[in-house]
């Protein structure tokens, strides 16, 4: 018995030695995260939501307000409203981080950040992927939601999703748009959507993204939307229940 408890406590040394090895030599520009995914990816879930941007990359800005930190409070928020409801969640980030590894804005960063976006998702039965809109066209307003071309799961949850979202905004575009050119639909195997949750570039719409009553009512329209994908369509499978996970 102790020898075997010697032998564990030298098994443990040896992979703790291997971890602090690996860290030591990865390149600077890769961080903790990039690491702790590929634990992570190996976690399936019910959704995976992914807070458009962070970090390095703000997105859409005017002023005091970017984008990355709108998408991150609306996701977080989502995420707990499906927690409690008992569906499990994935987020790609939950601080203000981008998803590529990288610290620094460089050649190859976005792509990177993107792939990695679109990795995560695959490990949920669905994800949504949050952005905001900016036009140089002040008086584009409201939201629109983007499925990948083709897709009739992906139509299915932007259909949900847009009819929540119906209720508590403005919409740009009244039915979902496919597209077949946007990495994190097309580069993802289960039904993806992205939303952009209205235009930084419109006074109203910035104003009421700047509003935090607001940003909770868009948080329950998506969070309703996926209630109701999981509730009424047959191919879905039922959420499994397992509570949040952080990716
Ligand atoms: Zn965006």
């Amino acid at each position: 018995m102790r020898l075997v408890v010697v032998v564990i406590r030298r098994r443990l040394a040896i992979l703790s030695l291997l971890l602090l090895t690996l860290l030591l030599i990865l390149p600077k520009t890769v961080s903790l995260m990039t690491v702790l995914s590929w634990h992570i990816l190996r976690t399936p879930v019910d959704v995976v939501i992914d807070p458009g941007h962070g970090g390095v990359d703000p997105g859409a800005n005017d002023h005091d307000t970017m984008e990355k930190d709108i998408t991150l409070q609306i996701a977080l928020q989502v995420r707990d409203m499906l927690v409690r409801y008992g569906i499990s969640v994935g987020l790609t980030r939950s601080t203000d981080t981008d998803c590529s590894g990288w610290s620094q804005l460089r050649p190859g960063r976005h792509l990177a950040d993107l792939n990695q976006r679109a990795r995560m998702t695959n490990k949920g039965k669905i994800g949504i992927s949050i952005h905001v809109n900016s036009s140089s066209d002040p008086n584009q307003k409201g939201a629109m939601v983007l499925y990948a071309a083709g897709s009739d799961p992906g139509r299915a949850l932007a259909d949900e999703i847009i009819s929540q979202l119906a209720l508590v905004t403005d919409l740009n575009h009244s039915k979902p748009v496919p597209r077949s050119n946007l990495l994190v639909l097309n580069a993802t195997q289960v039904p993806t959507i992205l939303v952009e949750v209205g235009f930084l570039s419109n006074p109203t719409d910035k104003a009421r993204m700047k509003d935090e009553a607001f940003r909770y009512r868009l948080a329950e329209a998506l969070a309703r939307g996926v209630i109701n994908y999981f509730t009424t369509t047959s191919s879905a499978q039922e959420p499994s229940a397992q509570g949040a996970t952080t990716m």
